[in-house]
């Protein structure tokens, strides 16, 4: 085990860590990031063909410029930047490196990855929401052809796809599909698209639908996922369609068991959000800050990358306040 005492560790190399390790780094702090998977891991995992709904300019961070082809770019011209990022800050990283646990010992904590033990006098947890999806939980939602990630539209060819969802994940996966040769139908359970949809893509999912193109059953819940069908409550009584496979396009939540383990408290609010200070972001354990769109819990829609970019200077701000003190 190191005896060795970091200023920060910051978990979670998406976006907003990164902002927080440029922070550390403008601030001479002895900081580290620990990411469970690759740099940004979550866009690395969004699908592959995906349009940002931000332009370039508000997902730009640490003063680097986002050239991209277009206004809004490209899922793959994100990974080239948030990398050229990484190694223009020359960034500390590691990567494949989950922490599982974090124990306070006094003034520091100990945290402990998959891989080794670290100690530090603060936190940054920036974990992001896009690793564990909502789930529906009806009979057969565990069947290998339902996805609750859509990753391109090839494998699905000729198949008839059931989309549950009419958020931006979910219309943006029905077009694809659609263009592709799939037999798409959604199952939506408001009465109609969402209006958060990219002002882009909800003319042309509502034309689709309108033209028969795309079948949408409006005001619906799926009741049962079977191997070869689906099961749904639409205000017209029940229907059973045939199907192929699944993409439940449902949202994603924070890890709320990870937060619980470190100590954080959530609010009692209905969104359980991580209770944190809103000017400075230090939750309820003593130099354990939160970043990021976990800040709003279930409220998954409410803040994104351009929103909270700003939360490593206000974090940073409280931290060198601390760090001075001590150093005094
Ligand atoms: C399909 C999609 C499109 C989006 N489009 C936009 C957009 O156009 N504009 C916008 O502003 N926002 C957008 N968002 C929303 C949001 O801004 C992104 O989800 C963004 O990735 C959030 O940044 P973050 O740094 O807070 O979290 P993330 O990017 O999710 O980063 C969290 C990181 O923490 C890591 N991690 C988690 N647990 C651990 C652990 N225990 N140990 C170590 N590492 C861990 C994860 O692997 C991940 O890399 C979109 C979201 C989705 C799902």
């Amino acid at each position: 085990m190191s005896e060795k005492i970091l200023d920060l560790i910051i978990i979670g190399a998406g976006p907003i860590g990164l902002t927080c390790g440029i922070e550390a780094k403008k601030n001479d702090l002895d900081y580290l990031i620990i990411e469970k998977g690759v740099l940004v891991n979550s866009l690395f995992n969004f699908p592959t063909n995906m349009t940002f709904f931000s332009t370039s300019l508000l997902l730009e961070i640490g003063d680097v410029p986002f050239i991209s082809h277009n206004i809004k770019p490209t899922r793959q011209e994100s990974l080239e930047y948030y990398y050229r990022v990484y190694q223009s800050w020359d960034l500390k990283g590691k990567f494949y490196e989950e922490v599982l646990e974090v124990e306070r010992l006094g003034d520091i904590y100990r945290l402990k990855t998959n891989k080794a033990t670290y100690k530090t006098r603060a936190i940054v947890v920036s974990t992001g929401f896009y690793d564990i999806p909502r789930l529906m939980n009806i009979k057969g939602e565990k069947l290998l052809k339902v996805k609750h990630y859509y990753d391109a539209p090839h494998a699905y060819i000729g198949q008839k796809v059931l989309v549950i969802g009419a958020a931006n994940s979910a219309c943006d996966a029905a077009l694809e599909l659609y263009y592709k040769g799939a037999e798409v139908t959604m199952s939506v359970r408001g009465e109609s698209i969402s209006h958060r949809v990219k002002y882009w893509i909800k003319p042309n999912i509502e034309n689709r639908i309108k033209e028969g193109s795309i079948t949408a059953h409006f005001n619906t819940t799926v009741e049962e996922i079977k191997e070869d069908a689906v099961v749904l409550n639409t205000p017209e009584g029940q229907i059973e369609i045939e199907n192929n496979w699944v993409l439940a396009m449902t949202g994603y939540q924070p890890n709320f068991d990870f937060f619980r383990k470190l100590g954080i408290e959530l609010a009692d609010d209905g969104f359980l959000t991580p209770v944190h200070n809103k000017e400075t972001l230090e939750t309820n354990m003593p130099s354990m800050y939160i970043a990021g769109v976990i800040n709003s819990g279930l409220q998954t829609s409410k803040l994104f990358i351009e929103n909270t970019r700003i939360h490593a200077g206000m974090i940073m701000s409280d931290l060198k306040k601390k760090i001075e003190v001590a150093v005094v």
